[in-house]
């Protein structure tokens, strides 16, 4: 299965020590199997190093039932060992209803999760709002999308999944299609694609921006595209090109 194969590749890419995205058993990747099935990173492997045995396969809607109430830590763990869809000694990654919440929402096949430096260096920062500010340079606009979700600092687990969820339902409201990037404030990304290799330029890309976004707080500020130029790379028939030629539409 090609699809598996390229998911344990961008799982090793994104876990390479070189790209800092992602230290020791941080962050985690999901492949949408069906409307109720995720494969996911187990939990507490490294994406480094990380083989087909390392992703399980889940019941996202067994998982979203945690959303129902107010679980305790056993509950949560109950609910993860009995989402598995095959018995293991491995369980899902704790993120997992992060995953769960996005597949549930938005029409994506892929959601990688790091935490890089270049981009923590903002969501930890007091200017993190920046980030979901405005465009900076074209390419963000063309790869991230014109605009952003950024989630406030949450507990994490069951509360920080509802403020996921609406904060990419009000994205979604807004703008018709889901976000390719959600940044959570003093935590790290998430990016939603339509394959791995999307995924991993996606994130790329992010870092990218993030580093753009820390130097010019150094030369001055941002200066942000005004909003008539950011639509009009958003529409542009090259830049639409683009996009497709780089499989992202
Ligand atoms: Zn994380």
């Amino acid at each position: 299965m090609t699809q598996l194969k390229d998911l344990v590749a961008l799982c090793n890419a994104l876990g390479d020590p070189d790209r800092d995205l992602v230290l020791s058993a941080e962050g985690n990747v999901s492949m949408k199997l069906d409307d109720h099935t995720m494969l996911i990173k187990a939990s507490g492997c490294s994406l480094a190093t990380l083989d087909e045995s390392n992703l399980l396969s889940v019941d996202t809607n067994r998982i979203l039932s945690l959303l129902d109430g107010t679980p305790t830590d056993h509950e949560i763990q109950e609910t993860y060992k009995s989402a598995l869809m095959e018995p293991s000694e491995k369980m899902p990654s704790v993120e997992a209803i992060l995953h769960a919440v996005i597949y549930d929402l938005a029409p994506v096949q892929v959601i990688a999760h790091t935490h890089p430096t270049p981009v923590n260096m903002l969501t930890c920062s007091m200017n993190a709002g920046l980030l979901v500010e405005g465009a900076l340079y074209p390419d963000a606009i063309v790869m991230l999308g014109h605009r952003q979700v950024l989630v406030p600092y949450t507990d994490p687990g069951v509360p920080l999944a509802k403020a996921v969820r609406s904060s990419v339902v009000t994205f979604m409201d807004q703008e018709g299609v889901a976000p390719k990037v959600i940044y959570l404030a003093n935590h790290g990304l998430f990016v939603t694609a339509d394959s791995p290799r999307e995924a991993l330029q996606v994130t790329e890309m992010a870092v990218k921006n993030a580093r753009i976004l820390h130097g010019t707080l150094s030369a001055g500020g941002p200066n942000f595209l005004p909003t008539e130029q950011v639509e009009r790379i958003d529409k542009r028939p090259d830049e639409t090109y683009r996009r497709q030629a780089l499989g992202f539409e």
